[in-house]
């Protein structure tokens, strides 16, 4: 087990990749009260909301308020997704200190997902970031469909770091790795993160896997046997897949979190205080937690 970290960071996106795909759009006063009981679980990146236009995504339409609203705590980054220029000032105008940028592997997915071409997302996020190095922001650039596409299937590692290599370019601090449509497995992570770290240094990817094949925890474990050391998740397995019908969502932070315990990997966060908010969250969503570890916990 010698290139297995030993400490992993975790980056909650309950509140906003999760939150953003729950059918029930949740009042700003819970994502507040969310992301401010998150704040009490050790957790230290809780991405908060995103300033993308209300009118594709609805549910995250107060994202200045809940960046507002926030008990921010000095050792903790809240980073918020941005679209384009435009979302970016709306973000500084909230106070956003740090945020996030996306593109696809997929010129099909990038259309349903951006509404653009890739070459189109990779100018607005240029256009982005010059603004974003003025207010000297931390910027994560993720990647969707890192392991394939709900449209076009197979995606080549290739083409991964042909991207992640022009957001490295564009100013991104962080590349995360998303597959998006958790239909990966151990063998295509592994294949993926051993074509990016020849060029890109391993600290500088984050992993970000949803649960829909059942495939997410044996893939982060692979991505630990090679050294990756931060994994995105999110509280409750929040958030579906758009595209793969009755899907579960992102990786479950409890599960995620269990198994870093388990390996004994410190992360930092405490799983009661965790799975207490997964229970809180639960209620308002209208669905029970997608954790298998608070479930099981809670049934005892
Ligand atoms: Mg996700």
């Amino acid at each position: 087990m010698s290139n297995f970290p030993n400490h992993v960071t975790l980056v909650e996106v309950g509140p906003r990749d999760g939150l953003q795909n729950e059918k029930n759009i949740i009042p700003t006063a819970i994502k507040i009260d969310l992301i401010n009981r998150l704040s009490q679980t050790g957790l230290k990146i809780i991405e908060a909301t995103s300033f993308v236009s209300p009118k594709w995504i609805p549910q995250l339409a107060d994202g200045a308020a809940v960046l507002a609203g926030i008990s921010l705590q000095t050792d903790i980054r809240y980073p918020v997704l941005i679209p384009n220029l435009n979302g970016l000032n709306r973000a500084l105008q909230a106070g956003a200190k740090e945020i996030a940028v996306i593109c696809a592997t997929t010129e099909t997915f990038s259309q349903k997902n951006t509404h653009c071409s890739i070459a189109d997302s990779l100018k607005r996020i240029q256009e982005t970031l010059v603004t974003a190095k003025q207010h000297q922001l931390r910027v994560r650039g993720y990647i969707s469909c890192a392991l394939g596409c709900p449209f076009e299937g197979t995606v080549p590692p290739k083409k991964v770091l042909e991207l992640a290599t022009q957001l490295i370019t564009l100013g991104c601090h962080e590349i995360c790795l998303g597959d998006t449509i958790g239909i990966g497995t151990p063998l295509q992570a592994t294949q993926l993160i051993q074509t990016l770290v020849p060029e890109i240094p391993i600290q500088r990817l984050a992993i970000h896997f949803h649960d829909t094949y059942g495939q997410a925890l044996a893939n982060i474990y692979a991505c630990l046997a090679l050294g990756i050391s931060t994994i995105d998740s999110s509280i409750a397995g929040l958030g579906g897949c758009p595209y793969a019908k009755g899907a579960t969502g992102n990786v479950a932070t409890e599960d995620v979190l269990y198994l870093m315990n388990g390996l004994g990997i410190t992360t930092g966060i405490d799983l009661d205080a965790l799975i207490s908010v997964s229970q809180f969250v639960a209620q308002f969503t209208g669905q029970p937690p997608r954790s298998k570890v608070t479930l099981a916990k809670t049934r005892i």
